[in-house]
């Protein structure tokens, strides 16, 4: 299972309704932080879920309305009292951040640990994987699977004449030995189960690579900057997207659903657009700040 919450779901300026991008993800008591932007802190306040257990930060870029709440996130999180160390994943220039956060916070009493243009990070029982996206500057966006644990066959186990102490152990992927003989998870776990997939993109135009890199994904959260078709001209020029070419990607992608975020601050009421997208991908929503969505496993 996995919970996702949308912390901000404004893009370019933080107004009285929407924060600034922020996604966050909590499973098994551990928590994954996409985007950074102004507000976050807030948000996260208001949401309830806590600062501490947040172990893995995730940059798209580095542009205002991404990172500039993650000096002051990180603060707060020194002063919660953590001491384990945070991994930051970013794109190209990372170094330079970690140059602004030293100058910034320099006491902070956890080690940061930068991953700069990673192809994929594990991440306790999170698979996260990057792309290159196609913006104004260096972007990356993220898919995050986590794997669902075999089902364990009985028949197989009371076959060998396992006894029930070891299968739990058996279960996790260790090895038992018993009566001189070797047990192994391949002996006893049936067929493999599809996990849980998610996807994030914010900001870019549509590239050919999107479609295959957010394949089937569970939840598809896309940058939606404009609502309107005849906006296109402008995504081009800014290095974003309609409604409209958000949701061609979910349709090439085959995705369950698509949230879309991000929105630009001219676009008040992306409630009247939305239209546009499910014209395309029936399956579209649009996001609202602490929008909360609980991905179980099928
Ligand atoms: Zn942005
Ligand atoms: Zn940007």
């Amino acid at each position: 299972m996995i919970d996702v919450c949308l912390l901000g779901s404004g893009g370019s300026m933080p107004n009285s309704k929407r924060f600034l991008s922020a996604v966050l993800l909590k499973t098994a008591g551990k928590m994954c932080l996409i985007d950074c932007g102004e507000g976050t802190q807030v948000s996260m306040k208001l949401l309830g879920w806590g600062f501490k257990k947040i172990d893995v930060i995730c940059l798209t870029h580095f542009h205002g309305d991404h990172i500039y709440g993650l000096f002051g996130l990180l603060s707060t999180i020194g002063n919660s009292g953590r001491n384990d160390s945070i991994t930051i994943l970013g794109p190209k220039g990372l170094g330079k951040i970690a140059l602004c956060i030293e100058a910034l916070i320099p006491n902070l009493p956890f080690e940061i640990i930068y991953y700069e243009n990673p192809h994929t990070y594990n991440f306790h029982n999170l698979e996260i994987q990057t792309i290159n996206l196609h913006h104004s500057a260096p972007c990356l966006g993220y898919a995050f699977y986590l794997a669902r644990q075999r089902i364990f066959d009985v028949n197989k186990a009371l076959l060998l004449d396992i006894p029930k102490y070891y299968w739990n152990i058996l279960q996790k992927g260790k090895e038992v030995v018993y009566n001189n003989q070797k047990y192994t998870k391949e002996m006893v776990l049936g067929h493999k189960r599809r996990g849980i997939k998610i996807s994030i993109i914010t900001d870019t135009r549509p590239t050919e690579d999107i479609p295959n890199f957010i394949k089937g994904s569970d939840l598809f959260i896309c940058e939606g900057m404009y609502g309107e078709n005849e906006d296109n001209e402008k995504a081009q020029h800014t290095k974003h997207m309609t409604f409209q070419e958000a949701a061609m990607l979910a349709k090439t992608g085959e995705v369950a659903e698509m949230v879309l975020t991000h929105f630009s601050p001219s676009l008040i009421e992306p409630e009247n657009s939305l239209h546009n997208a499910k014209a395309v991908f029936e399956n579209s929503f649009l996001s609202y700040d602490r929008m909360i969505i609980k991905l179980k496993f099928k």
